[in-house]
């Protein structure tokens, strides 16, 4: 007998997931980040793309473009650190708790001196400094590249090089941050602070499209291994970690409001993308540019919210009692 898909009646989920693209369309509001766009957009691109764990795809919107990852980045840089480094000297070098994004308010370091978390800059640059710290950026870049093409399924990836023209042209504040860290003796010894920041910002300015983002979703929901070839690409218990932190920390100073509102684990770039990762479900993955006062892609944010008042979705919806009347397309209603 042919196994039962994950979505069995995946007619009705496409068609559900059509409506809620179409409600947010029109939300244009938001502002593209400066730095990459400096003129700004006039016509926003808008397109998100679904793969489920089992490999049924749904693609809607502007799918032909592609974006610099920026801080979708955070996730998978934490990730293959942990699998390097092993997850006690991971966290011995960066905290596990959401803290101030935002380090003019002060909050630069965590209590032991330490960036909050991996999601932010401070942590990303701290992940970047303890992926095989003896290559050079380049070959680290190769590694790192080799990472992403087997989470998305085998296939290429770019560089998006006038992204990180910019950002390195703008990059102050996250060299401040690497110097107070350097200062409270956070990185590991021997530890290069310009070869820290720039791996940051290469990795920040890997270039992708939504459908291959959508994969790389898909394979964090199937707890690590590529729903289209089996391959493993992280272990189980990395992705728990990777999606814990995601869970609380993935959304700028919107996580803990995100994580309430909407309950998955998801993360935002500054590019305007964005990955919602639904365990042992699906992996979705979200472009449009225009970033709200957090930085998140407003149309992201609202496709989610969207998301979990019609499905089943948020972490405490309690998947096997249907106590508020929400849709889980895990269900074959055909059958009934
Ligand atoms: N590239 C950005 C920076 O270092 C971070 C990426 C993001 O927040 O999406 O400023």
């Amino acid at each position: 007998m042919p196994n039962t898909p994950v979505i069995p009646d995946f007619e009705d989920f496409k068609r559900d997931i059509i409506e809620i693209f179409e409600h947010v369309t029109p939300h244009t509001e938001g502002t593209p980040d400066k730095d990459l766009y400096p003129e700004g957009l006039e016509n926003p691109p808008f397109a998100v793309s679904i793969c489920t764990v089992d490999g049924q795809w749904l693609q809607l919107g502007d799918h032909h473009l592609s974006f610099s990852i920026q801080s979708i980045s955070k996730p998978i840089n934490y990730g293959i650190a942990i699998e390097e480094c092993g997850k006690e000297t991971v966290h011995r070098h960066i905290g596990k708790e959401p803290g101030a994004e935002n380090f003019e308010k002060g909050m630069i370091l965590n209590r032991h001196n330490l960036p909050h978390n991996p999601m932010i800059n401070s942590g990303s640059i701290m992940s970047a400094s303890l992926i095989k710290p003896n290559l050079d950026n380049d070959k680290k870049l190769e590694h790192v590249m080799g990472i992403w093409k087997k989470l998305c399924g085998e296939k290429p990836l770019g560089f998006d090089q006038d992204a990180f023209k910019k950002e390195m042209e703008a990059s102050h504040s996250n060299f401040a941050l690497a110097h107070i860290m350097m200062k409270h003796n956070a990185f590991p010894e021997n530890t290069d602070l310009n070869k820290a920041v720039e791996f940051h910002y290469m990795c920040c300015s890997i270039g992708i499209n939504i459908d291959d983002l959508a994969h790389a979703a898909a394979t964090l929901a199937n707890y690590g291994t590529s729903p289209s070839n089996g391959i493993k690409v992280f272990e189980h218990d990395t992705v728990k970690d990777m999606l814990s932190l995601m869970l609380s920390c993935g959304m700028y100073d919107h996580s803990g409001e995100f994580a309430f509102n909407v309950g998955i684990p998801s993360k935002s770039g500054v590019d305007g993308g964005m990955i919602a990762v639904i365990p042992e479900l699906m992996g979705i993955s979200i472009y449009s540019p225009p970033l709200d006062e957090h930085g998140n892609t407003v149309r992201g944010v609202k496709f989610c919210e969207k998301l979990v008042e019609k499905f089943n979705f948020h972490k405490h919806d309690a998947l096997f009692r249907n106590v508020h009347g929400k849709k889980d397309p895990r269900i074959d209603h055909r059958k009934r």
